[in-house]
């Protein structure tokens, strides 16, 4: 039987990854829906793991719990016709225009590198889509990867929740490519490409990490956003039929005599859910996977709270606004109370502290 840890050992093979006039009529600019739709496919955005956020296309279909309030469909719904897309339905690729902003970006990242010594721009695609969407053109992501090859002074972040059409899918993207006289692009992995996987509670972390630790990529990391139970990623599983279970850690394990010879986690981002219907996040599932980073060294990013939160609120004590009709909270099994107060009022900080830890790449 190959184990998770043979498989990890042995990766997989891909070849050589927005006028003048009154503020009504501002407003009314401001709100239009073609402008919505401008100003958010491709843009400097305010995540706080990014520099930049851009899609090459837009439009999705829900694939886990953690889309059930999918930010996405949401600004679909508000764009209205200018988005284009009904979620579950036809993708639409973004204008040429759209397209060329990278590589503008690409210049700016390279002076800003060379001339003050910054770090290098990151850019998180896509926001409004999935790289790894079965339900797109392969032409598009053929594309994409094309883009991100003449944008090697940009770093790429993948952030997929379909991890496991990756390895093919970047396979069939750059095929195809005359890469010949790029050393750093003749081989899977680029040097300008993370791969990450969102994975919202623990079984989804079984599921996927290890999909995500087999594939190279010059940095792997999981988003766990929104955090919808504890995650031990020093104990992922891998079952396999016949009821056997593999365990091993996702975190670099000192205590392991191959530990330098296997794949880890290199960043771990955590958030809670945030907008209508959220859900709350248990302090403890968010301290957790914080102690765990820490404990084998990998860089831990806090990205919020989200809608809920547990410290006394308006100097009362959250049991005591509890049930209140106008401050909506929740119990969690354990009698732990929430309270929410929006994600504004609840921060980012962690005990007392903010996570913004990135990896060393
Ligand atoms: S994968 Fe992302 S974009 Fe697609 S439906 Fe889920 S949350 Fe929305």
């Amino acid at each position: 039987m190959t184990t998770a840890r043979d498989t990890r050992a042995a990766f997989c093979v891909l070849p050589a990854i927005r006028r003048s006039g009154c503020l009504a009529s501002r407003l009314s600019d401001l709100l239009r829906p073609s402008l919505i739709w401008t100003s958010i496919v491709g843009e400097n955005t305010k995540i706080e793991w990014a520099d930049h956020t851009w899609n090459p296309w837009v439009g999705c279909t829900k694939v886990s719990p953690g889309c059930d309030h999918c930010y996405a469909e949401t600004w679909a719904k508000r764009a209205g016709k200018a988005a284009g897309v009904t979620w579950g339905g036809e993708r639409r690729r973004t204008s040429p225009s759209n397209w060329r902003k990278p590589l503008q970006w690409n210049e700016e990242s390279k002076a800003r590198v060379e001339t003050f010594g910054a770090a290098r721009r990151r850019v998180f695609c896509s926001s409004l889509a999935d790289v790894f969407d079965n339900q797109v053109p392969p032409e598009w992501r053929e594309d994409l990867f094309e883009l991100i090859r003449k944008t090697p002074h940009l770093d790429w972040l993948l952030l997929t929740k379909r991890i496991g059409n990756a390895p093919e899918m970047i396979k069939a993207a750059i095929a195809n490519f005359d890469i010949g006289y790029s050393p750093d692009f003749a081989a899977w992995p680029w040097p300008n490409v993370w791969i990450g996987a969102t994975v919202v509670n623990q079984a989804e972390a079984d599921r996927d990490i290890p999909k995500l630790l087999q594939l190279p990529a010059r940095v792997r990391f999981v988003s766990i956003e929104p955090m919808l139970g504890p995650i031990d990623l020093t104990d992922v599983v891998t079952r396999y039929d016949g009821g056997t279970e593999d365990h091993f850690s996702a975190l670099f394990d000192p205590d392991d005599d191959e530990a330098d010879t296997l794949p880890y986690l290199d960043w771990v981002i955590c958030g809670g859910e945030s907008g209508h219907g959220a859900r709350p996040m248990h302090p403890d599932w968010a301290r957790s996977l914080r102690d765990q980073c820490a404990a084998a060294g990998v860089p831990f990013l806090f990205k919020q709270w989200g809608e809920f939160t547990t410290p006394r609120v308006a100097g009362a004590p959250v049991s005591r606004l509890v049930g209140h009709e106008r401050i909506p909270g929740h119990a969690f099994d354990d009698g732990l109370l929430v309270v929410r107060i929006g994600k504004k009022a609840a921060g980012r900080q962690l005990d007392g502290r903010t996570h913004d830890e990135f990896p060393a790449a």
